[in-house]
């Protein structure tokens, strides 16, 4: 029986524990932390996702000040929107809501935001920081990863890490993060040959490669720690209600891994949670010139 890495739970903690950071600062800050969630047009997902990075802001303190703007707005005012965004002093973080609707770029819009108030800790200049080791806000998805991993005492100094993926997104830069923690790290793609005889040498297995249920006790060495990044929407069962599933065959792998995520209730809430933490530690930076949350800006 695996030890359950608990994302609700992580989240739910570093939750109270941003809500005390805020309140400490609050009066000498002069103002609130404020995150403005950037959406355009009506993607449905898009907009649970939106409303519940709102609720998180809201029990945290955080002031939303975020725009939704209609599915036909041109890139031109999108940018403009980015522009005003960055310059207002009550902002500390800025997130781009993806997909955009047909028509707009989203890269030279990313780019647009300041990378000072880089809440998603995407932009070219965070990843690049984070290559080098220097502070800034991190990826939130990869971050959250290592901070279940901290909270939970996965050894990592001197382990062997094996990463599936290699995305922007999550791939790269949690193999540099498992590689910043001294972490000996693999990075599989679509190209890799015997993913199997290499994810079994791995202490610390994380998948991202957006494949549902492709990794099973085959691809794990008994003992490992396996964390499951993918999300998929499995098509409705004969109860009529659909699921969802990860990139690991949870039912083969939970018997023979010493730690391992679910999903959901995995790596999804703690996305969610780490995004709140780049905007408070940005606030932070910013009000009060100190960074109470550095561990987890790994
Ligand atoms: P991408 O599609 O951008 O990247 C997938 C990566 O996996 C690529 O590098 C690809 O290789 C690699 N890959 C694909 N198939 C295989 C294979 N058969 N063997 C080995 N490697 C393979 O996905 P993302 O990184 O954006 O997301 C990955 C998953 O994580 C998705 O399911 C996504 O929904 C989920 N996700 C979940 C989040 C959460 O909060 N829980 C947040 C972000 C993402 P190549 O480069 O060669 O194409």
């Amino acid at each position: 029986m695996a030890l359950i890495l608990d994302g609700r739970q992580l989240a739910a903690e570093l939750e109270q524990r941003l809500q005390a950071v805020v309140a400490e600062r609050l009066q000498r800050a002069g103002r609130p932390p404020g995150l403005a969630v950037l959406r355009v047009g009506d993607d449905p997902a898009s907009g649970v996702y939106v409303a519940n990075k709102e609720k998180a802001c809201t029990r945290i303190g955080i002031v939303n000040c975020g725009a939704h703007l209609p599915a036909t707005t041109e890139a031109a005012e999108v940018l403009a929107t980015i522009q005003r965004l960055n310059a207002d002093p009550a902002v500390d973080g800025i997130l781009l809501q993806l997909p955009l609707p047909a028509g707009l770029e989203a890269e030279p819009l990313l780019a647009a935001i300041d990378p000072e108030k880089d809440a998603d800790g995407l932009h070219t200049l965070n990843l690049g920081r984070l290559l080098k080791g220097e502070p800034g806000p991190r990826s939130c998805t990869p971050a959250g990863v290592m901070a279940l991993l901290a909270r939970h005492q996965v050894p990592l100094a001197g382990a062997r890490a094996v990463v599936v993926g290699r995305s922007i997104l999550v791939g790269q830069p949690m193999a540099l993060m498992l590689q910043a923690a001294d972490a000996t790290v693999s990075v599989a793609h679509s190209r890799t040959a015997d993913l199997a005889a290499l994810t079994r040498q791995a202490d610390v297995l994380v998948v991202a490669a957006g494949r549902a249920r492709m990794i099973g006790a085959e691809h794990v060495r008994p003992g490992a720690v396996v964390v499951d990044v993918g999300i998929h929407r499995l098509p409705p069962g004969v109860d009529g209600r659909s699921r969802l599933c990860g990139d690991v065959r949870f039912e083969e792998v939970e018997p023979i891994a010493a730690a391992i995520t679910p999903v959901p209730g995995g790596v999804g809430p703690m996305t969610v949670s780490l995004l709140l933490v780049n905007t408070v530690a940005r606030w932070c930076l910013h009000c009060c010139g100190d960074q109470p949350l550095a561990d987890l800006l790994p």
